[in-house]
């Protein structure tokens, strides 16, 4: 954000506003965590917030300070059209674009808010008067803690915003091992700790709350994953009949795709999931080093992300899938190898 956008923020909430806060669809940790943690800074500033995310999001979440008031707009979509109705002003928060939130993109887009992003996603869209868009940022998490930076209000950070923009830094960066951790990064964590982020409880809130059934799930994706060796690249598949089997409950496959890239000398990993409600398939896409997935999931599922996260969806069969996915894989084998 430059110093002309600060102090276009900055006057827009210099008086009492109706805000609505969103994170994209399936909202993970830094969505959660940011809005969260925006929204309780909002609110400390007598402004009127509220926080509504287009779904539900996993049970690991559901701890977090302030997140039994957030609003979900499939189930109660005319409290949400209300509140949109009524919003001056509205922070999109870990997308970039409105086709990222579902079916509330029409709704969104129809209000006659002033539109701020805060996001590190690449490829921003244009819809937003205040963008601070950054794609070298570990997480939105982390953006959140400068833009209350930007508006002077460092010192204002409660344990309860501290906790928030902890998880999702947390969650974003793999515990702080993925090449976009900075040693910025690490100072905000430092400051967050400070401020009342109490590093092993989170961490175990988030991590450590596996049920039997998604730690098997876990070892069924694990039987199925599949090594294609000339191109250094692993993929998983799970059926729509695995996730019955082991009692799937969303989140359960969070964080097994990274498995996948573990393997030695593996460059690039991609797990497929069938969706339980709705015939496609879900992808979600990791690489090491300069490979791309952004681009893979852009050109060729629908997708996008981060260089080396992202995902994207097929409206074909499990098994067209990854016949498309490995026919895809020839034309960057020189990339892979
Ligand atoms: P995940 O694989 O964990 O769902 O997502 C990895 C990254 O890719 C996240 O930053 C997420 O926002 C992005 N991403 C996941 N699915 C999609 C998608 O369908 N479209 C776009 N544009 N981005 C996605
Ligand atoms: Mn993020």
């Amino acid at each position: 954000m430059n110093e002309v956008e600060i102090q276009g923020v900055k006057t827009l909430l210099e008086t009492p506003k109706n805000i609505v806060i969103i994170p994209h669809k399936n909202p993970d940790g830094d969505a959660i965590g940011s809005t969260l943690a925006l929204w309780h800074y909002l609110k400390k500033g007598q402004h009127n917030a509220v926080i509504i995310a287009p779904n539900d999001y996993p049970n690991f979440l559901k701890w977090m300070p302030g997140e039994d008031e957030i609003v979900k707009f499939d189930s109660n979509r005319q409290h949400a059209q209300m509140l949109l109705d009524a919003a001056n002003v509205i922070f999109t928060l870990d997308f970039n674009d409105l086709g990222r939130i579902g079916e509330m993109e029409p709704v969104v887009a129809a209000t006659e808010a002033t539109f701020v992003m805060i996001d590190h996603h690449q490829q921003p869209s244009d819809y937003a008067t205040y963008m601070y868009s950054d794609t070298s940022m570990s997480s939105t998490c982390e953006m959140v803690y400068n833009f209350i930076s930007f508006l002077g209000d460092e010192n204002s950070i409660t344990d309860e915003m501290a906790t928030c923009m902890y998880t999702g830094i947390m969650t974003d960066t793999g515990s702080f091992r993925f090449k976009a951790t900075t040693s910025t990064t690490h100072r905000i964590i430092a400051n967050l700790m400070d401020k009342g982020a109490d590093n092993a409880s989170i961490h175990n809130a988030i991590y450590d709350t596996n049920s039997l059934s998604r730690l098997q799930l876990l070892g069924c994706a694990l039987k199925n994953l599949v090594v294609l060796e000339k191109y250094n690249t692993v993929y998983i598949t799970i059926s729509k009949e695995e996730l019955i089997r082991y009692d799937f409950k969303k989140g359960d496959t969070e964080g097994f795709v990274n498995y996948g890239l573990s393997l030695k000398g593996i460059k690039f990993a991609a797990i497929f999931i069938e969706n339980l409600q709705e015939p496609y398939v879900k992808m979600s896409l990791r690489s090491k080093g300069d490979f791309s997935v952004n681009e893979f999931a852009r050109a060729h599922f629908n997708g996008g992300g981060h260089t080396n996260a992202a995902g994207g969806r097929s409206e074909n069969s499990m098994e067209v899938t990854v016949q498309k996915f490995t026919e895809i894989l020839t034309e960057y084998k020189s990339a892979l190898s």
